[in-house]
């Protein structure tokens, strides 16, 4: 059976839990170790899907069609496993099952309460699905102390104790901060925080101290001593350059060897970080630069777009540059000529998006990157722009447009309402419920043979994640391929196009789908890559 780690945060939110997660997974993974992440999220939200990026940062989907928290994004680019709809779940999610088998008599008249129903369906959701695996990582959202939180936490403590000895173990994130006046680290909020677990009875194994100081061993021991820990089990997490140097920095200070104490295994293999050690030299000693300009609507929040930022620097470890990523809201283009805007940048990327705000500066943009052979990247929304500029300008169609944003005289952006998955034909209406009915996770999209995308991808058949209720307009395609935009994927029965490009341009590709989400620092996605070495020859060429 699959050994537990419950992680959880205190002190203050935003300490980095995901990723402090995240990182413990690959350096398990690096010691050979099967490893899944899990997120339990006490909002009442039944997923995150509805909520806006300004609210919880992106939604990120899973292969099998889940919107689920970000952090998963993080797990993913960490240990390369595919999350799944099973490592996400909120109260919201629990409550509505409870209250769905209430309804049915499944409670067999009792009165059905927190304790033990509502931790019970937490607890079958923690061990569902955990086949194969030596370690299961499960991340707690929020902060010990908030009221949401507690069944999570009350679910925890008795797995902890039914599973019995050596087969979980409870990591505390905490902060040791700094104060300036006194220049002194204090321990104190971490001792309060591991006072607030111990309340509900969870005794931590170790404690992760984010902190921006080294922690001397006289910290250490003094924080074991209030907290009923080993002081080798207090364990300094500094502030790093780069985040993929977290696996390697947790080994130097001995993370992973004490877990693995706690668990009692003995003569594990030590880590391989080899691959570690590469990205974090590439991300210290690039070779160049470019300038990519993200023409976007949720620019204030960074979280909003996080996937699509890795991916970005992804694209930059493969070709040995850094990417200087100049995120721009596209009203300003709106007011002002984007020219003065992006005369400067190697490549333009239009992102994913939602609603009419700002959709005309992003035609601007894309007008501007076509006309002056500056590669672009349209993704999703992005792509119905870059149509919706071709049909305009190209094609001759006046009041071309999305079916999103009212009724179009040419709507070369429209709702479909069937189509195909694996064998299921999948239906929508424009007034279906908006949680959870899009057009969501892995799809098979058919590549032209000789096409751009065909030899970034050297493939003729590939699979993307999908989050989008509008399509491009099959019934345009052939006016728009008579204008050089050529429909360079299909889904597999024809119907949807699924990539747009323009041969005759230095690099311009347009996709239905989200590739950011596929992309790994271990291994960058092809897209991204690719149009990362496009920016890379524009910046040689001006
Ligand atoms: N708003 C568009 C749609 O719903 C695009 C969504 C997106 O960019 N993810 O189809």
């Amino acid at each position: 059976m699959a050994r537990l780690i419950f992680i959880t945060g205190g002190v203050v939110s935003s300490l980095g839990k995901g990723l402090a997660s995240a990182a413990l997974g690959a350096l398990l993974q690096a010691r050979g170790y099967k490893v899944r992440l899990r997120k339990l999220d006490p909002y009442l939200n039944v997923d995150p899907g509805t909520m806006s990026p300004f609210q919880h940062g992106e939604v990120y989907v899973t292969d099998d069609g889940a919107e689920t928290d970000l952090d998963l994004g993080h797990y993913e680019r960490f240990t390369g496993v595919s999350a799944r709809r099973s490592d996400n779940i909120t109260s919201g999610r629990i409550y509505s099952q409870v209250i769905e088998k209430e309804r049915k008599g499944g409670y067999l008249g009792r009165t059905v309460q927190v304790i033990p129903h509502v931790t019970d369906m937490i607890k079958e959701f923690v061990l569902r699905d955990t086949e194969g695996l030596d370690f299961l990582l499960v991340e707690i959202g929020g902060t010990v102390g908030d009221i949401e939180g507690l069944p999570f936490f009350e679910a925890i403590r008795q797995l902890h104790n039914e599973l019995g000895w050596g087969q979980s173990a409870f990591i505390h994130l905490t902060l040791v901060p700094f104060i300036e006046a006194a220049g002194e680290l204090k321990t104190k909020p971490t001792q309060h925080s591991v006072k607030e677990l111990r309340a509900i009875g969870i005794q931590p194994d170790i404690l992760l101290c984010r902190t921006s100081h080294p922690l001397p061993d006289e910290e250490r021991r003094k924080i074991g001593l209030f907290c009923n820990l080993p002081a080798e089990r207090v364990i300094p997490a500094m502030d790093l350059d780069t985040v993929y140097r977290v696996p390697i920095a947790y080994h130097e200070v001995g993370l992973d060897t004490q877990l693995l104490k706690v668990f009692g295994i003995e003569g594990a293999p030590e880590p391989d970080l080899t691959r570690w050690v590469q990205v974090v030299d590439r991300v210290k000693n690039p070779e160049g630069e470019v300038r990519i300009a993200v023409v976007g609507k949720y620019m204030q929040v960074k979280d909003s777009y996080k996937s699509l930022f890795e991916a970005l620097t992804h694209g930059g470890l493969a070709n040995n540059v850094k990417v200087r990523m100049e995120w721009i809201d596209s009203e300003v283009f709106e007011r002002d000529d984007a020219a003065a805007f992006l005369e400067n940048v190697n490549g333009i990327l239009v992102p994913g998006g939602f609603g009419e705000r700002g959709t005309e500066g992003k035609i601007s943009a894309v007008k501007f990157a076509r006309e002056r052979n500056v590669p672009f990247f349209g993704i999703c929304y992005g792509l119905h722009m870059a149509v919706i500029e071709a049909a305009r300008d190209l094609a001759g169609l006046d009041g071309a447009g999305t079916r999103e944003i009212g009724d179009p005289k040419h709507p070369v952006v429209g709702l479909m309402t069937e189509w195909v998955k694996g064998n299921q034909v999948e239906t929508r209406s424009a007034d279906d419920d908006m949680g959870g009915t899009m057009r969501l996770g892995a799809y098979t999209a058919v590549l032209t043979p000789g096409s751009k995308v065909a030899e970034v991808y050297g493939a003729t058949e590939i699979s993307e994640r999908h989050r989008h209720r509008y399509e491009v307009n099959v019934n345009y395609a052939r006016q728009l391929e008579q204008h050089g935009m050529q429909v360079s994927g299909w889904s597999p029965d024809g119907k949807l196009p699924e990539i747009m490009e323009f041969p005759d341009h230095p690099w311009f590709i347009g996709v239905q789908f989200h590739p950011e989400l596929k992309s790994r620092p271990l291994e960058p996605h092809p897209l991204f890559t690719s149009f990362i070495a496009a920016a890379l020859q524009q910046s040689r060429l001006v």
